[in-house]
């Protein structure tokens, strides 16, 4: 039977009481906007020693690359750092960081997960170095850029973000929205058309990813949107108004790779990442919710007593086996260098979000008015879980992805 191995369940062990002394107190306040979830990521940093894992693992990578290995952009376990390197590990820091509050394991994977890697999936030696080593030992945050108002689903064909090419250069113009941690960010991967020839039709110019700072003239952010849940992961705006660049800021320096090949790698490392965040929520709301059944009384006896009530707890636990099922498939997967088809990845997200989502409000139900309060986390695990239904792709957009591959087989 696959398991979480016994160094990677000791890690969870320390992790579990790390969030549980430092990030819990900490989460009314992150979740009101009055304290931004960067300084607590860098102490959660510091305490596992990540950022000397990265530094370490950078080392070993320039001194590959000194000797002409590996110098190129490409795939590469000893490149990826520490996380990746361990896909295990990552699971249970995402499961970890999400039963104490997804919104923080959000902030944390935007940054690491999704700018860090990209930059390390697609980037030059000198582009790692510059622009990912700082996100992976959190010196600086991320954020990755691929929706735009008029494109979301529709990302790359709607896309209208566009990169026109000057001198050995580019300038980019165009908006970036709902993208995590946007308004704090220091490193932004952005997604944008290149521009070739003005009479070609502008859904199937070719795309590419750049890199961009905080303080490239004509980068600006815009105020963290006020949304429903995942108050702990502030998002927003990027906007771009005549930004030039050089040829460096080229995610690989090259052109002619095709660049939606590296955003597909993004969205499938999103969908399959879903998972764990999603077992932590389902975990910790069933652990909330058993609980609950057994101290709260109605007509004298037990709630957990009520056939009804057992009922939403059998349904949590169901969801609970099957998500880390599937996790485990992953993980599996991944240890016999196997990849999940983007159908693989895409049932997996809509199984577990849609899961997670039930299991979130089913909580609160069970916990009646007090499910409904603040004070009750499950409250705060049902707002949050909706998002899964939407980001890394909705819902609907993953049946698709599911029906295609059906049918073209
Ligand atoms: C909190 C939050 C954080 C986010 N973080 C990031 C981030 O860091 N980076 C980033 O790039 N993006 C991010 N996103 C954006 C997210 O990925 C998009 O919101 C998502 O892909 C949906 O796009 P949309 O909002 O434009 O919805 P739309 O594409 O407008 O969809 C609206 C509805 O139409 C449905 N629909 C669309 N097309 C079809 C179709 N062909 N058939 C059937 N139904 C269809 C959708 O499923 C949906 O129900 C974030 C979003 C949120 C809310």
């Amino acid at each position: 039977m696959f398991d979480f191995s016994d160094e990677q369940k000791m890690a969870q062990q320390v992790l579990r009481q790390w969030c549980e002394k430092e990030l819990a107190p900490k989460v009314p306040a992150m979740e009101k906007g009055e304290l931004l979830p960067y300084d607590l990521m860098r102490a959660l940093a510091s305490t596992f020693g990540l950022a000397e894992m990265m530094k370490a693992s950078f080392a070993r990578l320039e001194a590959r690359a000194a000797k002409g290995e590996a110098a190129g952009p490409k795939d590469d376990d000893e490149e990826s750092g520490v996380l990746a390197k361990d896909p295990g590990l990552s699971a249970v820091v995402a499961i970890e960081l999400s039963r104490q509050c997804p919104g923080f394991m959000l902030a944390f994977g935007a940054s690491l997960g999704l700018a860090g890697g990209a930059v390390m999936a697609r980037g030059t030696l000198a582009q790692k170095k510059r622009f990912a080593l700082p996100v992976l030992t959190l010196e600086k945050i991320g954020a990755w850029g691929m929706t735009e108002p008029g494109a979301g689903s529709d990302a790359f064909g709607g896309m209208r973000t566009v990169a026109r090419r000057e001198n050995d250069g580019y300038v980019l113009s165009g908006t970036k929205s709902f993208i995590t941690n946007a308004p704090f960010a220091d490193v932004f991967v952005v997604y944008a058309k290149i521009v070739d020839k003005a009479d070609e039709d502008p859904r199937h110019r070719p795309i590419h990813a750049f890199v961009l700072e905080r303080g490239d003239k004509g980068l600006s952010t815009g105020k963290p949107f006020d949304k429903m849940g995942m108050h702990s992961s502030p998002t927003g705006e990027i906007f771009l108004d005549e930004v030039c660049v050089g040829r460096d800021r080229l995610l690989g320096e090259k052109e002619k790779e095709p660049s939606r090949e590296g955003a597909r790698d993004v969205f499938h490392g999103e969908r399959t990442g879903m998972a764990p965040m999603c077992l932590g929520i389902v975990e910790r709301c069933l652990e909330e919710s058993v609980k609950y059944a057994k101290v709260r009384t109605a007509w004298g006896r037990p709630i957990g007593e009520y056939q009804l009530m057992q009922e939403k707890l059998a349904r949590m636990y169901m969801h609970r086996e099957n998500i880390r099922n599937l996790l485990f498939k992953q993980l599996w997967m991944q240890k016999q260098g196997q990849r999940q088809s983007m159908a693989e990845a895409s049932a997996c997200k809509l199984y577990c979000a849609r899961a997670t989502t039930e299991v979130a409000l089913e909580a609160v139900q069970l916990m009646g008015g007090n499910g409904y309060m603040r004070e009750y986390v499950v409250e705060m695990m049902a707002r949050d879980a909706k998002l899964l239904q939407i980001g890394g792709g909705t819902d609907e957009i993953q049946i698709l992805t599911i029906a295609r591959q059906l049918l073209a087989s």
